[in-house]
């Protein structure tokens, strides 16, 4: 294993810098011990050193799948740049050049081998003939139905460990809440991987959360604030981003839509605009932004409810990568959640589906800080409201809710934490069916302490306490009630709990049907 020393100087030497970013240091040590790692860490926080610098120092090649074609041409001649002897397989290439690669790797000339998963199985006899060091699977969340991005092909890579059972496998990803982590690391066939969570707090961002009436005329309005800032506005439909864009032109702004059916010359330019400055708004489809490398955009709008939080969290986060103060703005519509419900019901993982879409819905009606909920989901639990974002800019009136807290924290623990919402009210509220008398819940203590309280109010009083991290809702196991790091606080220590006032949340819920 390479020396401290050694390791800062090969960062030096190839990368140019002087110090690791916080989790790097610790994860490149790990792969040094041959450990399994999962990474979680933002986008723009560093992930590809993690695995480049061990890939320099290991003695035989490294492999590196990532789905993104289009970009592995640019990561291999930006590592070439930096004198890294690196190469790329995809299907985008002519079968000479593919040849000529494969030579490279058997005459050991590579350090670092990008592939796409579709090409792997090219690779078979190839690799038996060398030593693979590393194994990194880039953008790891593909390889998990339950995350936000599946795609079919990561699905065989669990065979690479079975290949190569002595290889370190590093997975990396930006987001992937606590089950998909744990399904990445058991597709992989890497169920004990060390997993390194990065912070996701990112404090520069403001998070509002509009009804979204009038959108056209709301973004007008942000836009006039904001002269020559680019912006990324995010919309469910090609169409959308179309009119959009043109609704926007005819009121003078540079803007250009983005989506998977324009042709691909005339997406790129948009793209080379955007990224240099030229082009100030780009109207897209999720498809926009994926690997873009560009720091100063300033705000990103959903002009729709996105569908679900890690695309949200995703999104928003290509704003502000800088470090300076950006906006974000998501509108809420009921017609979206409409949509986005038929969406799921189509899709194979539907009740996972619906459950996250419930989970956004929850976020955009919330009257908690919108950061805690969003660094909850990802498992990380902040006591502070952030201060940033419109609910603690505005907050709502509050009561003490440390009793009703109490009451409902404590039948979870005496259901054992096996029900799902509804089931932790009909205790709370005494109902008297079959669930109930099936686990013969009526005699338990928790039974009908809370029957002094409907069962709506009860229902928004508990997603408050999922988004403030006291309980958490287990998406892959019918969505079951859980406690979490924080309940004991409440249970044992008497933590005092602030809930909005109900009246408030009316308010937050307006329905809206303009579109
Ligand atoms: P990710 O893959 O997590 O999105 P990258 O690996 O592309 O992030 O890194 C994001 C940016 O941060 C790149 O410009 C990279 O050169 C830079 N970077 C990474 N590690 C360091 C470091 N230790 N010191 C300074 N800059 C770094
Ligand atoms: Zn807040």
């Amino acid at each position: 294993m390479p020396d401290q020393q050694q390791i800062l100087t090969t960062l030096k030497e190839y990368f140019g810098y002087d110090s690791f970013r916080p989790l790097q240091e610790e994860i490149i040590s790990s792969i040094f011990k041959s450990k399994d790692n999962l990474v979680i860490m933002p986008t723009g926080g560093g992930k590809s050193i993690c695995y480049q610098l061990p890939a320099l120092l290991l003695p035989g090649v490294t492999l590196v799948i990532s789905p993104l074609i289009a970009l592995m041409k640019d990561q291999v001649d930006g590592l070439s740049a930096n004198g890294i002897n690196a190469a790329f397989i995809n299907s985008s290439q002519h079968e000479n050049e593919q040849q000529e690669i494969y030579q490279k790797i058997l005459d050991k000339q590579l350090k670092l081998l990008y592939v796409a998963p579709e090409s792997l199985s090219f690779l078979d006899t190839v690799l038996s003939q060398v030593v693979v060091s590393l194994i990194a699977i880039d953008e790891a969340h593909c390889i998990s139905s339950w995350g936000h991005d599946f795609r079919p092909a990561y699905t065989q890579l669990g065979y690479l460990k079975n290949k190569f059972p002595k290889t370190p496998v590093i997975a990396l990803t930006a987001t992937a809440d606590k089950a998909t982590r744990q399904d990445i690391c058991n597709q992989l066939n890497i169920p004990n991987a060390t997993q390194h969570l990065a912070s996701f707090d990112r404090k520069n961002l403001s998070l509002e959360v509009r009804p979204g009436n009038k959108r056209i005329e709301q973004i007008l309005n942000f836009l006039e604030e904001r002269p020559n800032e680019s912006g990324i506005i995010y919309c469910l439909s090609r169409k959308a981003t179309e009119t959009i864009a043109e609704k926007l032109q005819n009121q003078g702004f540079n803007a250009q839509a983005y989506h998977a059916g324009i042709d691909h010359q005339k997406r790129a330019t948009v793209q080379e605009n955007f990224v240099n400055d030229s082009l100030q708004i780009v109207c897209a489809t999720i498809a926009f932004g994926m690997g873009i490398d560009k720091s100063n955009v300033r705000w990103v709008i959903h002009y729709n409810l996105p569908k679900n939080i890690e695309g949200y969290y995703q999104e928003i986060g290509r704003a502000g990568r800088d470090g300076l103060p950006s906006s974000t703005l998501l509108f809420h519509s009921y017609a979206d959640v409409v949509q986005l419900q038929k969406f799921a019901d189509m899709s194979g993982n539907k009740d996972v589906q619906l459950a996250k879409l419930d989970r956004m819905k929850q976020y955009a009606e919330s009257l908690s800080c919108r950061r805690k909920i969003l660094l909850s989901y990802f498992g990380e639990l902040i006591v502070d409201d952030c201060g940033n974002c419109d609910v603690c800019k505005n907050p709502p009136t509050f009561i003490d809710g440390t009793i009703l807290a109490q009451k409902v924290l404590s039948t979870v623990t005496r259901i054992k934490e096996q029900e799902p919402i509804g089931t932790v009210i009909d205790v709370l509220r005494g109902a008297q069916n079959a669930t109930v008398f099936d686990k013969g819940y009526q005699h338990l203590k928790s039974y009908k302490i809370g029957n002094d309280i409907p069962w709506k109010d009860w229902q928004q009083y508990i997603i408050q306490l999922i988004n403030q991290g006291y309980l958490e809702i287990a998406f892959h196991q019918n969505n079951k009630i859980k406690l979490t790091s924080l309940s004991k606080k409440v249970l044992f220590e008497n933590e005092k709990i602030s809930l909005a006032h109900l009246k408030d949340f009316e308010k937050a819920k307006q329905i809206i049907t303009e579109v």
